[in-house]
This record gives structure tokens, C-alpha cells and sequence, in this order.
């Protein structure tokens, strides 16, 4: 198989999550003791948060692209940026490297085209809610995109900084999240993205109706087809 470098700690909450949903795509996909063969580098969110707040994108490209070009040395073949809102410096990371960088929003949107969503829903932190990096890459792809009001995403944003990246998972956050979400159906969204990689902590398919779109799971599947691609069995 080939070997995936991800690029982790944003939050570590996730990261795990990673971890776990890309082994048990190798596990099904090539079962017996079959793991996956990744490379991990994890960054201090901390410093990340504090750049992302204070508007240094630049700097966070600096990072993400030094820590990609570690993951390359040491013989990654694919790269994953495991958040969503860095995506925002995802081409900056793709040019600082040679192989492959997989970006979420195109696994994302190809799963929705697949399965026939047009209008769809999303959640995420306020930079990949209302900029373009994202919104646009979605649209570009064909779909149409509806975010919450300016309460609501700073209700979204909120928790996933003060909690869910620090691994509290609150039941009135739940509900918050889940009326979002209702209102998101009630103004046409057909499906909704969780589009930050640990909302799928606080809310999962079992709450809800409406079709999920776990951007984590997309992304972690997404791997395992790359890494699997042009795979022989040695056995
Ligand atoms: N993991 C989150 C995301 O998918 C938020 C943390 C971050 O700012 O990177 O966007």
C-alpha cells in the first residue's frame, strides 16, 4: 500500500479520530493484521489558533508546509491536512511539496455529487463557513451552499474552539448544533457537511434525519482509496 502523511493536532481531538477511521479502512479493505502505513506529524494547536485569530495565515502556511515536507522526506506518498479550516492555506502546503496533497473539500463534494445532493448545509468554524477557500470550492464543484445566520455561526464557531477541540462534549451543545441544523432543512439545505473535523464528536447520524456529510470520515475514506489504489496483495 502506499504511505499517507497526515498533518494532525488541529485538534489532537480529531486527529484520533483519523487514526482510528483510516486503520479500519485498511482493515477492511485488505483485512487480516493489515494497518495502515501513515506518517504523522502533529503540530501544537495553540500556536496555530493564536495565527488563525490574529489573521497570520502566512504563518500558519510556514508550519503546515515545513511539517509537510518532513512527512515527504520521511516517505510519504499522499498528504492530509486533518482540519478543515487549513485548508485555507492548502495551496501553499501543495506547492512546497511534490506528492499529492488530498484536499477535503473535493472528497466532500464529490461524495455529496455522488449520492445526488444539490443544496447542501454547512457547519464548520467561522473561516471556513464565510471565506471563500472553502464555500467557493464547494460551489466550484457544483453544489449550492447554505451557512447559518451570523448568531448561529458564532454559536458553531464557539463550540468548536472552547470545547470540542479541547475534547468537552456538552449536551446542550448537541442541541444547539442540532437546531442549527433544523433551520439549515427549514431554509432548503437537502443534506448538511460537518465541515470541521470534530463536530462529528457531538453530533452524529443517529441525531438527526437529515443526511450527514462527516468531512473526517470523507476524508480518512478518501486516504485509504489512494493508499489502496494500485495495491497488490502480497500474501
Ligand atoms: N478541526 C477543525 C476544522 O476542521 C477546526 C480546528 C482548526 O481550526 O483547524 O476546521
Amino acid at each position: 500500500m502506499k504511505t499517507i502523511g497526515l498533518l494532525g493536532g488541529m485538534s489532537w481531538e480529531s486527529t484520533v479520530t483519523y487514526y482510528q477511521a483510516i486503520n479500519q479502512g485498511i482493515k477492511s479493505q485488505l483485512g487480516g493484521l493489515h494497518s495502515a502505513k501513515l506518517l504523522l506529524s502533529s503540530v501544537d494547536f495553540a500556536e496555530i489558533e493564536r495565527l488563525q485569530h490574529a489573521g497570520d495565515w502566512a504563518a500558519t502556511g510556514t508550519i503546515l508546509s515545513d511539517a509537510a515536507q518532513v512527512v515527504e522526506g520521511a516517505g510519504a506518498q499522499g498528504l492530509l491536512i486533518c482540519t478543515n479550516t487549513m485548508h485555507k492555506v492548502a495551496e501553499q502546503v501543495q506547492a512546497a511539496i511534490q506528492i499529492p496533497l488530498l484536499h477535503i473539500a473535493d472528497a466532500t463534494a464529490a461524495a455529496l455529487i455522488r449520492d445526488g445532493v444539490h443544496t447542501v448545509g454547512l457547519l464548520g468554524t467561522a473561516f471556513t463557513m464565510e471565506q471563500d477557500f472553502y464555500v467557493g470550492r464547494l460551489q466550484a464543484a457544483g453544489l449550492e451552499v447554505i451557512i447559518p445566520n451570523s448568531d448561529q455561526r458564532a454559536l458553531v464557531h464557539q463550540v468548536i474552539y472552547e470545547e470540542l477541540c479541547q475534547g468537552k462534549i456538552l449536551d446542550a451543545s448537541r442541541l444547539a448544533y442540532l437546531a442549527v441544523i433544523d433551520d439549515l432543512q427549514s431554509r432548503g439545505a437537502t443534506a448538511v457537511i460537518l465541515g470541521c473535523t470534530e463536530i462529528g464528536l457531538l453530533v452524529n447520524q443517529t441525531d438527526t434525519a437529515l443526511p450527514l456529510y462527516d468531512t473526517t470520515t470523507i476524508h480518512a475514506h478518501a486516504a485509504v482509496e489512494f493508499m489502496v489504489s494500485d495495491y497488490a496483495s502480497t500474501k
